[in-house]
């Protein structure tokens, strides 16, 4: 029995058996051995982060924070100042390059290290700066250039060379991940990492099962799931369920790759569509035939298009992830054809200023939330982490002030309510019959129900 929870205002009692809400009852002041006392805490459903690249976070929590940085000389102060052991690549996260007046240099990054390789992540990875060690490292001389910027298929490969540490090291860093995660209230994931299902069979054989995964794969190794008969939902063991198909449709806003029905302001780009029309219906229907549920990448307004057209096309229902630019009309479709929309608060607020620059007047569509709410759409909230942390009260605050810095909030009118907002990043209610995924958040932090 939980003692003393506050629910909405109201003092609760609730009854928990074999991990399941069985009674919720006013609070009678009474306590007994065994009961858990929340001492008036607030009781919220656990959080989800409904999109994270665990692996990628896990190694970016010892990574460089460049966020604060907007241009290359501040880029390199901290580069230069971050500790390191002096052996191992120097390593940042967070490059916004898209709104620098000069752009970059290569020989910048030289000046952080003529003998180590430096490599600068954008916040969306669709884009990395990397120095001339790092350069003739990854056998990318040409294609960095003078400016060391690589962008699209050859960032995602650095990234994965990048990775690509022992197991059990990154194994340790994801349980790491895990316990800070679960320590702010997270109970579940859905994990959009590029792995394999025996990545996580081998973390079920060592115990990494503080919170929930969801373990999505990518079009090269969906074949996994079907061999193995799993369909959205299924348990893998321990507490991993088989998750999503994830397909990379466009590109980012950042690296001007995100795929739009105009061209961006000034510019004759529309961006790129990286998976053909015809290819992305042929996935759909497959994973469809074998109970995958797909959740495809889509950031601008003709991508998002597009990947409506195909689930519609198919006939299924399915996710949508990132959806920042989505056309009125096609929000009414999105309610219609029962689809959800996975999004990051967090990336309107760090993207306003490209953004704004970028689409021109169409931000007045950019980044919904509260639409899609009005119009029906199933929305979930999550950081994209290592985008942005994965820290759903971050996330949260993000949606609800939707502005970090002092500034008035952009677009207020797609702020969410905390209520709002702590719904779409819960999988589980507080009410009888649902899992006691619950957590505590009072005084001294959030405490996860054991
Ligand atoms: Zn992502």
């Amino acid at each position: 029995m939980i003692r003393n929870a506050l629910d909405h205002g109201v003092m609760i009692d609730i009854e928990v058996t074999s991990g399941i809400i069985t009674a919720i009852l006013p609070a009678t002041g009474g306590f007994h051995a065994g009961d858990v006392d929340a001492e008036g805490d607030e009781v919220l459903p656990g959080l989800w982060d409904e999109h994270v690249h665990i692996r990628s976070w896990a190694q970016m929590r010892s990574r460089a924070n460049l966020l604060p940085a907007d241009d290359s000389d501040a880029v390199v102060e901290i580069l230069r100042k971050h500790p390191t052991d002096g052996v191992e690549p120097i390593v940042g996260h967070g490059l916004r390059w898209a709104l620098w007046t000069s752009p970059p240099r290569i020989s910048a990054l030289d000046a952080v290290s003529a003998t180590r390789p430096v490599v600068a992540f954008s916040m969306d990875v669709h884009s990395v700066w990397v120095n001339s060690v790092a350069a003739r490292e990854f056998d990318v001389v040409d294609i960095a250039g003078d400016s060391g910027i690589l962008v699209e298929h050859d960032a995602f490969r650095i990234l994965s060379r990048m990775s690509d540490i022992d197991t059990d090291t990154m194994d340790d860093l994801v349980a790491e991940a895990f316990a800070a995660a679960k320590a702010q209230g997270v109970v579940g994931i859905t994990s959009l990492e590029m792995e394999s299902l025996t990545d996580w069979d081998r973390r079920i054989a060592k115990g990494i099962d503080l919170i929930q995964v969801r373990a999505s794969l990518y079009p090269e190794r969906i074949h996994e799931a079907f061999e193995r008969g799993l369909r959205t939902g299924d348990s893998l063991g321990g507490r991993v369920e088989m998750g999503f198909l994830k397909v990379i449709t466009d590109g980012s806003i950042n690296t001007r790759t995100a795929y739009m029905h105009a061209p961006y302001e000034g510019e004759n780009s529309t961006g790129v569509l990286n998976t053909e029309v015809t290819e992305l219906e042929r996935l759909v229907r497959e994973a469809t035939d074998h109970g995958v549920t797909a959740a495809l990448h889509a950031i601008g307004d003709k991508a998002n298009t597009v990947v409506i057209d195909t689930f519609e096309k198919v006939g299924v229902a399915g996710r949508i992830e990132h959806a920042q630019m989505v056309l009125p009309e096609d929000v009414q479709r999105m309610a219609r054809l029962g689809l959800t929309a996975s999004i990051q608060p967090a990336h309107a607020v760090d993207d306003r200023d490209v953004a704004e620059q970028l689409w021109g007047d169409r931000v007045s569509y950019a980044y919904p939330m509260k639409s899609f709410l009005d119009a029906g759409v199933n929305l979930i909230l999550g950081s994209d982490a290592p985008v942005a942390p994965l820290d759903p009260w971050h996330t949260i605050e993000m949606a609800t002030a939707r502005t970090a810095d002092g500034r008035p909030a952009w677009h207020p009118e797609e702020a969410l309510t905390r209520g709002q907002a702590i719904k779409a990043s819960a999988r589980t209610t507080i009410d009888v019959g649902q899992p006691a995924d619950l957590i505590f958040v009072g005084p001294d932090g959030v405490i996860p129900f054991e």
